[in-house]
């Protein structure tokens, strides 16, 4: 018992300080991107042949986070004189279009505090995780929210085992044939009024398994997203922020 008390004042508060002092991310982190729409044609063409999910749409200059993946091909192609990615993690958002960016304007994305949502679960929001047909990255840093450095229970957000306990359906993966049926009975089963959150790139478009005939491009082909959360996977901290943002829990 006193090793326990011992080892515990040793190793002291581990948990961060998030939202009240930010957290460090690592100089390889890569978060929001800039585009430089003033970059020579030919290397914007080069790099919206490169990108392996289509993301960049080069007439445009725009790249659409729903659908990239963030494996920095496209500033290591244009040496980052077309996108160039910044430590940002504030990418997610609760309307799709916005998650097409198109000029060097680094403001963070718009994720609307929804009131309804804020008075319901703002001090309370249960979470069924539905992984369909990821690749599991996404699934296992959902699980680091967990963690006593983030803790996301103290905010009142917990992950729980059945629908029928749950205020939201947080859904990871491009949305398998095979797990078509079992997301919609988990989503008929969750209690309305509840929140239906896309996590991960695969979730919002199919991210890499776009286009394949066994899966369905996303969630949007059967459920409308309340919150998408782009990422692959997505940060701890980008879905911690997000889930803050939309119930109204932090300003900004
Ligand atoms: S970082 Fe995104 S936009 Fe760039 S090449 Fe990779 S997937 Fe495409
Ligand atoms: S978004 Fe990326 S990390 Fe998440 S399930 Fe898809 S491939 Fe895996």
């Amino acid at each position: 018992m006193f090793s326990i008390i011992k080892n515990r004042i040793k190793q002291g508060y581990k948990t961060s300080k998030y939202p009240l002092k930010e957290i460090m991310l690592p100089e390889k982190y890569r978060g929001l991107p800039s585009i430089n729409k003033d970059c020579e044609k030919n290397t914007i063409i080069t790099c919206a042949i490169n990108c392996p999910t289509q993301a960049i749409n080069a007439s445009e200059q725009s790249l659409d986070l729903g659908r990239c993946v963030f494996c920095g091909l496209c500033e290591e192609i244009s040496d980052g004189t077309f996108i160039k990615f910044t430590r940002n993690y504030k990418t997610g958002a609760s309307d799709r279009r916005q998650l097409t960016l198109y000029s060097d304007d680094l403001k963070d994305l718009e994720i609307s505090t929804n009131k309804y949502f804020k008075k319901l679960f703002g001090r309370s929001l249960q979470i069924r995780q539905v992984s369909a047909g990821g690749c599991n990255a996404c699934e296992a840093d959902l699980n680091v929210l967990n963690t006593p450095f983030f803790d996301i229970s103290r905010f009142g957000i917990q992950f729980v085992a059945s629908p029928r306990h749950a205020d939201a359906i947080m859904v990871t993966g491009p949305i398998t044939r095979n797990m078509k049926n079992a997301l919609i009975r988990t989503f008929e089963a969750t209690p309305d009024p509840k929140i239906v959150i896309a996590s991960g790139t695969c979730s919002i478009s199919g991210g890499i398994f776009r286009g394949s005939s066994e899966q369905l491009n996303g969630l949007d082909s059967i459920l409308k997203a309340d919150l998408y959360i782009p990422g692959c996977p997505p940060h701890p901290l980008t879905v911690l922020h997000s889930l803050l943002k939309y119930l109204g829990i932090i300003k900004s």
